[in-house]
């Protein structure tokens, strides 16, 4: 066959090219005039909305400059905001938020009251998240080259969705997008060409999504070029799977036929376009997976591998060590920063090492603003932020433009679908600037103690947790001295470690079973986030109860005010992450227990009653 006439090469890179370059001179124009862009998208939110119900009780009276907005709007967690979020999911259609229809509700992975907060969206917002989507690959390719020329291998799932009493969808904002045109039907693109077919990553079942995802990978294997998924702990759950199925999975490519466990049609249909017989590769992937050592996996089955690309910064940082292993070191990636809220920034400097990661705010996104916050450099790290913010605090807001180097801050955020001046929860630290706009390092969520997923579990539902579970020792006479807390991301999936130090003042021993009880009594009382995690994602591991020798919490206190705690303000910290304490925790383990099975869940709000 004659050789393709270079011509016919030349204008798609030619036109790639072209398009990376007008990306990249938008990403230099908005930062560039961070200020002027954050001024026209408040202008433009507050004066398309300027009837809304919740802007004209404040008496807004359609003012759209910065200055009267900060007067009079005031400073909100979702609790102030919850009730108008109630009655459009209760079916109130008129303009409360948001002048535009809201099209549906987004689920955050931050709960209120146990139950996953509920965001409004509409539906241009597809349009500003399908934006930040189209930065990532042009940046990367500044870095990398020739990513067109093959596939990204992308573990990407979507999750339960429900309906309010009013007739909208709740769902998570990735399955909103997956489930999308903008996604579905999105025109072929090299940097948007993927091993997973849509009906692989469409699929509702997580076993047969992440079989087919695997199998599609795995027959495409010399094309990879990047592999990855959103958090990190998604791309290890695939390792893992990987590791339990992998017999399975040579079975299909060797003869060509798929498993008879994946019994959804549309998947079927989709991998059977891409699995051939292939004998030779089942063979090499046999060869490599029954090795004693997976050390390198990921660089051994898709040699062609530059970077893996996953979330790990904040508490994804526990997880580096494990994808290190498996890539052998290949460059992590951490392309984006985004939220149910909207989406916020990108990674301009996306080979930088994962403890230098900043992301540049798109001032396009939203009208952002900045809380200074203050750390106690204390052993717990605790991070205080006011929780209502009075009216001197309220003052104390900056602009995007204006934060301070070095400065840390909570991200607050007006945005174009209805929330106004709120507090998203995350706490950032300027790095730099890109231009006149700040690129963040991501420090923390505010609160939060554990996480292993996208779970977010805080101080105040542990403690609660702990309360309910330790019930069940009251007929031992036992009580609860001491307890903390830990996110063991050793096993996998990862699990909750409660160390509990006990005062026994009765003779009956306390049954193994007790403690497994109390195991189980902490996750139905955790969030549903948690409780999904658990029971349909299997993202979490059962949650362990470690009780220590009494005098282990003292030896805990003289350890954290050796290493320059006060004395007069130590407080038990709630949960430890710094190894020695860790290390010091487990010698004084005397028992262990798991919980025997797993929580309740049911998707929805519990308020909804029944779903479909
Ligand atoms: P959700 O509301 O469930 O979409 O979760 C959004 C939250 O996930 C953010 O507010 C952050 O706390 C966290 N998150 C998102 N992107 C990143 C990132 N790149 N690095 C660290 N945390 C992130």
């Amino acid at each position: 066959m004659p050789e393709a006439p270079k011509i016919t090469q030349k204008p798609t890179d030619y036109s790639l090219e072209l398009k990376n370059k007008k990306t990249l001179q938008f990403i230099e124009d908005v930062t560039s005039n961070a200020d002027e862009v954050q001024r026209k998208v408040l202008e433009e939110i507050l004066a398309r909305n300027a009837h809304v119900e919740y802007l004209q009780t404040h008496g807004l009276n359609g003012h759209t400059d910065r200055e009267s907005f900060k007067k009079i709007m005031p400073v909100i967690t979702y609790e102030d905001v919850q009730p108008h979020v109630e009655r459009i999911a209760n079916g109130d259609m008129s303009p409360i938020l948001c002048s535009k229809p809201i099209s549906e509700f987004l689920t955050s992975s931050g709960t209120s009251g146990g139950e996953r907060k509920l965001m409004p969206t509409i539906e241009e917002e597809l349009g500003r998240r399908s934006l930040l989507y189209s930065l990532l690959m042009p940046v990367m390719s500044q870095f990398v080259p020739g990513l067109d020329k093959g596939k990204g291998m992308y573990f990407l799932f979507i999750k339960s969705e429900a309906k309010t009493p009013g007739g909208l969808v709740a769902r998570p904002v990735l399955t909103s997008y997956y489930k999308s045109s903008h996604f579905k039907d999105r025109p072929y693109d090299p940097y948007t060409n993927y091993t997973s077919p849509n009906e692989t990553i469409l699929c509702p079942d997580s076993y047969q999504s992440m079989y087919s995802q695997m199998l599609c990978g795995l027959c495409q294997h010399k094309e990879v070029l990047r592999v990855g998924a959103v958090f990190a702990s998604g791309f290890i759950r695939a390792i893992k799977f990987l590791e339990k199925h992998w017999r399975t999975l040579c079975n299909d490519i060797r003869t060509g036929t798929i498993d008879s466990q994946i019994t959804d049609q549309s998947v079927r249909e989709a991998v059977m376009k891409i699995l051939k017989p292939d004998p030779k590769l089942a063979d090499f992937i046999e060869a490599e997976c029954s090795k004693s050592s997976w050390q390198g996996i990921i660089t051994k089955l898709w040699p062609n591998t530059k970077y893996v690309d996953v979330i790990v910064t904040g508490t994804m940082s526990q997880y580096i060590p494990t994808l290190d292993y498996y890539s052998n070191g290949l460059p992590l990636v951490c392309t984006m920063y985004a939220s149910s809220e909207c989406y916020f920034g990108v990674n301009l400097n996306p080979l930088c090492k994962p403890s230098e990661v900043s992301y540049t705010l798109i001032p396009t996104m939203a009208y952002f603003e900045f809380l200074p916050v203050q750390r106690n450099n204390g052993v717990t790290n605790s991070i205080s932020v006011p929780k209502t913010l009075n009216e001197k605090e309220q003052q104390e807001l900056v602009d995007l433009v204006d934060v301070k180097l070095g400065q840390e801050y909570e991200l607050v955020v007006t945005t174009y679908s209805g929330l106004y001046r709120y507090r998203v929860g995350d706490v950032l630290r300027v790095a730099g600037f890109k231009n006149k706009a700040p690129q963040f390092n991501f420090i923390c969520r505010k609160n939060v103690v554990l996480s292993i997923d996208s779970d977010k579990t805080d101080e105040v539902e542990l403690q609660h947790a702990v309360k309910n579970a330790v019930n069940h020792l009251l007929p031992f006479d036992a009580t609860l001295a001491e307890y903390t807390s830990y996110a063991d991301t050793t096993t996998i999936p990862g699990h909750y470690v409660l160390y509990l130090e006990l005062s026994l003042n009765g003779t009956t021993p306390i049954p193994p079973s007790v403690f497994e009880d109390c195991c189980l009594t902490i996750e139905e009382s955790l969030n549903s986030v948690y409780r999904q995690g658990r029971v349909c994602d299997r993202s979490i591991g059962p949650l362990e109860i470690k009780i220590v020798e009494p005098g282990t919490f003292d030896k805990l206190m003289d350890y954290a005010i050796s290493l320059g705690a006060s004395i007069n303000q130590y407080k038990t910290p709630r949960c430890v992450k710094f190894a020695p304490i860790v290390e010091l925790l487990n010698s004084r383990a005397v028992s262990s227990y798991f919980s025997p099975k797993c929580p309740k869940w049911f998707p929805g709000h519990k308020q909804w009653g029944t779903m479909n």
